[in-house]
């Protein structure tokens, strides 16, 4: 009896997910794998297919017949991704990684598992990334940056050498993070939200979110 096929996913199917399956499936293709071993999955009740891809429950999925199961979690909410990605690690089902065809990695990158490295993606030399990262279009890390966990990248960040981005940090699009220093790199702390087209000059406190150029922390009206 001939093994099973491997089935994918892509998990989340509303905006992320969908700009996320094109560059799966030319994955698969030129991997040789049928299309119709790639699906998508999402906990909300849609349609049959997505953008001409099967939409299946994550019960359905497992219910599936297949070999090793492989997903993507294309969810812009980092939390929600740690959630699905314990819940993934418990199944037996395998983190993806998936990325544009043009994406430039350069020397000593270690990326984590389960990544999504979008058209235009720049990683440079000697970079540390953990899980589940996401670098929408156009972003670059640049040289010796270290990124944690769940990190969110939106398009068009430009992450310079030597900073520290700790896990689950949100960057909004088009922002620009200042250069550090060789063993003192600016750091994004735990959680902080990086404001769109925020220019951020200096480190940024766990959970604190800044906007502008120079960037500052966001002021609460209460
Ligand atoms: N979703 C899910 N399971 C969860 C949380 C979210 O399937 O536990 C799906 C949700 O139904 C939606 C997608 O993930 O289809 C998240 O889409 P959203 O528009 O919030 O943002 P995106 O991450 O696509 O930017």
């Amino acid at each position: 009896m001939l093994p099973l096929a491997d089935l994918y996913a892509v998990y989340g199917a509303s905006g992320c997910g969908r700009g996320v399956m094109p560059l799966a499936r030319q994955q698969l293709a030129q991997a040789g794998i049928a299309p119709e071993r790639l699906v998508f999955v999402d906990d909300a009740p849609g349609p049959v297919r997505v953008n001409g891809q099967r939409l299946l429950t994550y019960a359905q999925f497992l219910a599936e017949p297949a070999g090793q199961r492989h997903v993507v979690l294309a969810i812009a909410n980092s939390a929600v991704r740690e959630k699905l990605a314990a819940r993934l690690i418990q199944e037996g089902v395998r983190p993806w990684t998936v990325h544009a065809t043009n994406v430039v990695r350069m020397d000593e990158v270690v990326l984590g598992e389960g990544a999504i490295l979008s058209p235009f993606v720049t990683l440079t030399s000697n970079i540390r990334i953990g899980r589940h990262f996401h670098a929408n279009l156009y972003s670059y890390v640049e040289h010796d940056c270290v990124i944690g966990d769940f990190v969110t990248f939106a398009p068009g960040v430009k992450c310079n050498g030597n900073i520290l981005v700790e896990d689950h940090a949100y960057i909004g699009a088009g922002a620009v993070i200042k250069q550090g220093v060789p063993g003192k790199p600016l750091v994004i702390g735990r959680g902080a939200i990086v404001g769109m087209g925020a220019v951020v000059t200096k480190s940024v406190l766990p959970g604190e979110v800044v906007v502008g150029n120079p960037a500052k922390p966001l002021q609460k009206k209460y």
